[in-house]
């Protein structure tokens, strides 16, 4: 699937992974663009710690040339990397590291497209909930003209049907792509709870969860991350584009499942109702943040709820809020979000939630 270019590249590559770092370790800074992208750059750190374990608070802040991704002006163009979340790297190995950093402008104050920043002040203010979140991520694999991988030159493949969860040639494309990535996470401490093929072919979905309050973002970012870099290796795009193809193709979304620890014990119902209750009050702000592009997706067809209109209910995939069977026979568990789109940001997303269910947090 990837051309002979890329195949002998990452094969020659090899000889120079094994070589001696002389007791130094790579540190790859990633952070999110203005597009809801990720990008990252590569930093030599000349000291190792004893345990082999680097912590945020340890990594030196760095900067990047923000006129260069549509996150500063040119006549001011720093834009600060802070540490805040570290993984190993499965791409170089031990001792090198993956780096989640936040975007802080020279002013002081975070950047705009610094999402995390006010999502990590909600989810301390709320912490006494435990507030779960398990994230369901749709995706499109392209080739390089932009087309569903597999798909036919000038024309459709058959009908939905087949696809979903498919096994065999003709109704999965890629999952050479999906297991390194899968792979991926589990060595980088992603909390990857599984994967599966989807209803429209070459679109899948992985899903992390349950995390507890910011790592949720933190860890679907990364996700985000292993995927763009891995898929990258073997010559095919990623979309998250919610409605990839027009007409009668599920779109791709971000359901987002929520729990507190009063929802997740006997009797948690009530309070699973009431979330519910004040998500209704703030459809539209929710909406706002749920990603680009959600009017082609939100159809009320295609297991999705109508853009317009907040509708709830226990095991209907046609709703914005789906309470699942199981929780719904037990009276407590959890609840699932649907209408946020495959492009939306986990940090916006898990943000709002704590903010319409506990309250605002003063600045
Ligand atoms: P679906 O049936 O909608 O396809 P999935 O199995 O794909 O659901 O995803 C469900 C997600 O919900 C997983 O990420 C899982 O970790 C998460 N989850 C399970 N229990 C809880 C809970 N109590 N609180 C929050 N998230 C949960
Ligand atoms: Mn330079
Ligand atoms: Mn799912
Ligand atoms: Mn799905
Ligand atoms: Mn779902």
């Amino acid at each position: 699937m990837a051309t002979s270019t890329t195949i002998s590249y990452t094969a020659n590559l090899l000889k120079y992974m094994a070589l001696d770092q002389k007791g130094n370790a790579m540190a790859e800074y990633i952070w999110i663009d203005s597009t809801g992208g990720t990008r990252s750059k590569s930093k030599t750190l000349t000291k190792v710690p004893e345990s082999g374990i680097f912590k945020p608070e340890d990594l030196p802040e760095w900067n990047f040339d923000g006129s260069s991704t549509g996150q500063a002006p040119g006549d001011n163009s720093d834009v600060y990397l802070r540490p805040v979340a570290v993984f190993p790297d499965p791409f170089r190995g031990a001792p090198n590291i993956l780096v989640i950093t936040e975007c802080w402008d020279p002013d002081g104050t975070p950047n705009k497209y610094n999402y995390r920043h006010e999502c990590a002040r909600l989810m301390e203010a709320h912490k006494e909930h435990k507030p779960w979140f398990g994230l369901e991520q749709e995706y499109t694999l392209l080739d390089m003209l932009d087309k569903p991988y597999g798909w036919p030159v000038g024309g459709f493949p058959g009908p939905q049907g087949p696809y979903y969860c498919g096994v065999g040639a003709g109704k999965v494309y890629c999952r050479d792509i999906v297991e390194a990535h899968y792979k991926a996470c589990l060595f980088a401490g992603v909390k990857i709870s599984g994967t599966n093929a989807e209803v429209m072919p070459a679109q899948w979905e992985f899903q992390v969860g349950p995390c507890e309050g910011i790592e949720l973002g933190d860890h679907l970012w990364l996700a985000r991350f292993l995927l763009h870099r891995i898929a990258e290796e073997f010559g095919a795009k990623i979309s998250f584009h919610p409605k990839p193809i027009p007409g009668d193709w599920n779109g791709a979304g971000l359901h987002s499942n929520f729990s507190s620890e009063e929802m997740r014990k006997p009797g948690g119902m009530k309070y699973i109702e009431a979330a519910i209750k004040k998500l209704e009050g703030r459809h539209k702000e929710h909406i706002a943040v749920y990603g680009e592009d959600n009017t082609m997706r939100l159809t009320g067809r295609h297991e999705t709820g109508s853009i317009d209109a907040f509708t709830y209910g226990v095991a209907n995939r046609g709703c914005s809020i789906r309470i699942p069977r199981e929780c719904g026979h037990k009276g407590y568990g959890y609840f699932e979000d649907r209408r946020p789109a495959s492009n939306a940001d986990p940090y916006q997303v898990t943000g709002i939630m704590m903010e319409t269910i506990y309250g605002s947090v003063e600045t």
